[in-house]
């Protein structure tokens, strides 16, 4: 007779991915066990900043507002040339999102404030201090092997589905000898982070300091830290950076009179890597485990937390009878957009990190000329890739080119429209008669007659996967065809009037 269940996800690694991913899980109502070999969250920061996506996923799993909290919205960002000439390359768009572009977070505040919301969700058992150990896959389960950090007996776990978010040293990875490659690039670079009062005058907003002796970054991170990161040469060594002196020396030109305790200074060497694939039968990578981002454009964790959104709702169609091959488009739809940040850190990394004066010079007097054509303005609000998708569980075959893209596309949020949706499928219409259609097929569906996203598109519906990305579009004729899509693709697994589900998970 086969062993019980112990749950239905097993998550492993309870970083920043894993606890968001056990509550997107929690909110559905999947039986989910989250553990880690730490006794706690990390305490130190690393991720700096995040984005507005990143923050509507915390909005569907509630916590936006007590992240925002403690975080400090940035609206612009400056490149400093070698010679001191300051330039703006980022001026993050107020996008139609719902959320502030770019804002600085403290990473270990983030997270406790995602532990304690993990706390109230009823199916999602955290179990710190749990090592594990060995994995075995059998037809119907993951069995995981774990043992508690401080000794004791190996405790067998049974679950449908293992999310492997153990970080970017991954044990599940390396046990599924799984390649973690793609690209050579590496670098070292001195991350300093302080506790500072008042917040420092001369860097009020993310600074790049192109200074081709020591190329350096400089943020306000949540209010009272600040952070430098300084690139450690090739041949340089990288022990006498970690010392206060020099930490002191490296800083002194960005401080006045403000009051500066430095909390911690470690060498990171930076990589682009991604594992060759995401999805070994039942165990799924996301996060760090599955891909390395250099931190350039902030982008390492808000790709996991990506991640976890769009394998929450799959892992949640599967278990409630989609075909398992929904799985597999989790990779397809994250993989390309994951390479088109990395792709863009790299880049901007390397305008960063120009060392040789006469390439700095080009760089410089390019930059120079871009904007005094006006092309930097251009650039600086469409820098970062489109939240869309080329490919995957769509009804049809998105558009080639991202911003064409309907299906495929990331609807937007005007007036918390999200906290209208529900937590599954939905559709917002901009007539009685479409909404109605949807609703006879079980389907919640919210009127919003004005639309901007539906009217410029002359579309009367859309069709919203749970992670709020277009399944289909159309019209009253669309709507059939739409149908035959979503029983072919997602079938018993489509869940919809979520606000049930939550009450659910509370009773
Ligand atoms: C200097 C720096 C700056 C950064 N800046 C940004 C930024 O501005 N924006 C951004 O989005 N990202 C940034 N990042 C990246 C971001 O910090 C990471 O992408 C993010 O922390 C990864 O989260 P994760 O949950 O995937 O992995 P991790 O945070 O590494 O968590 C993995 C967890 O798995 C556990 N674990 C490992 N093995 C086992 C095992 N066998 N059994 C049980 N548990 C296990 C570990 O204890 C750990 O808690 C930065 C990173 C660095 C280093």
């Amino acid at each position: 007779m086969a062993a019980a269940f112990d749950c239905d996800v097993l998550i492993c690694g309870f970083g920043p991915v894993g606890q968001l991913l056990a509550l997107l899980l929690g909110d559905l109502g999947v039986k989910t066990i989250a553990l880690d070999e730490a006794a706690e969250p990390y305490v130190l920061p690393r991720a700096a900043v995040v984005d507005d996506e990143v923050l509507r996923i915390f909005q569907a799993v509630d916590v936006d507002k007590a992240v925002l909290r403690d975080a400090q919205v940035q609206r612009t960002v400056t490149f400093v040339n070698n010679r001191g000439r300051k330039f703006e390359v980022l001026r993050p768009a107020e996008g139609d999102l719902g959320h502030p572009p770019l804002v600085s977070i403290h990473q270990p505040s983030m997270e406790r404030t995602m532990v304690a919301a993990v706390e109230e969700r009823a199916l999602v058992d955290v179990r710190w201090s749990t090592r594990l150990e060995t994995i075995d896959q059998g037809a119907d389960h993951v069995d995981a092997w774990v043992r508690p950090t401080s000794g004791g007996p190996a405790q067998r776990l049974r679950a449908r589905y293992m999310a492997a978010c153990d970080g970017g040293r991954s044990f599940v990875r390396r046990t599924l000898e799984i390649p973690f490659g793609g690209s050579t690039y590496s670098q070292r670079w001195l991350v300093v982070d302080a506790l500072v009062d008042p917040a420092l005058e001369n860097v009020p907003h993310p600074h790049f300091i192109g200074d081709v002796k020591r190329p350096t970054v400089s943020l306000p991170m949540s209010p009272g830290r600040h952070r430098w990161e300084f690139m450690v040469h090739p041949g340089e060594d990288a022990a006498p950076f970690e010392r206060l002196e020099r930490i002191r020396e490296l800083t002194a030109p960005y401080i006045g009179d403000e009051s500066v305790e430095f909390e911690r200074a470690v060498v990171y060497t930076f990589h682009v890597r991604r594992a060759a694939r995401w999805r070994a039968g039942r165990v799924l990578l996301a996060g760090d485990a599955a891909h390395l981002t250099p931190p350039f454009v902030g982008q390492g964790f808000s790709s996991g937390a990506r991640d976890a959104q769009n394998l929450a709702w799959k892992l949640d169609a599967v278990l409630h009878g989609a075909p398992s091959r929904l799985l597999d488009t989790y990779e397809t739809e994250r993989r390309p957009h994951v390479k088109a940040m990395q792709d863009l850190a790299v880049r901007w990394g390397g305008v960063v990190q120009t060392c040789r004066p006469a390439t700095g010079v080009f760089r410089d007097s390019i930059l120079a000329w871009l904007e005094r054509t006006g092309a930097l303005d251009w650039i600086k609000d469409r820098a970062k890739p489109l939240p869309t998708c080329g490919a995957g569980a769509f009804a049809t075959a998105p558009a080639r080119l991202p911003f064409r893209r309907q299906t495929g596309a990331l609807f937007p949020q005007p007036d918390r429209l999200d906290e209208s949706l529900g937590l599954g499928w939905s559709v917002v219409a901009r007539t009685d008669a479409a909404a109605t259609r949807w609703r006879t097929q079980g389907i919640h569906a919210v009127v919003r007659p004005r639309d901007e996203w539906l009217s410029r598109r002359g579309l009367e519906w859309a069709l919203l996967r749970p992670d709020r990305f277009v399944f289909a579009c159309g019209g009253q004729g669309e709507v059939g065809p739409a149908l035959a899509a979503l029983r072919a693709s997602i079938g018993p697994g489509v869940r919809s009037s979520a606000p049930a589900v939550r009450e659910a998970v509370a009773a």
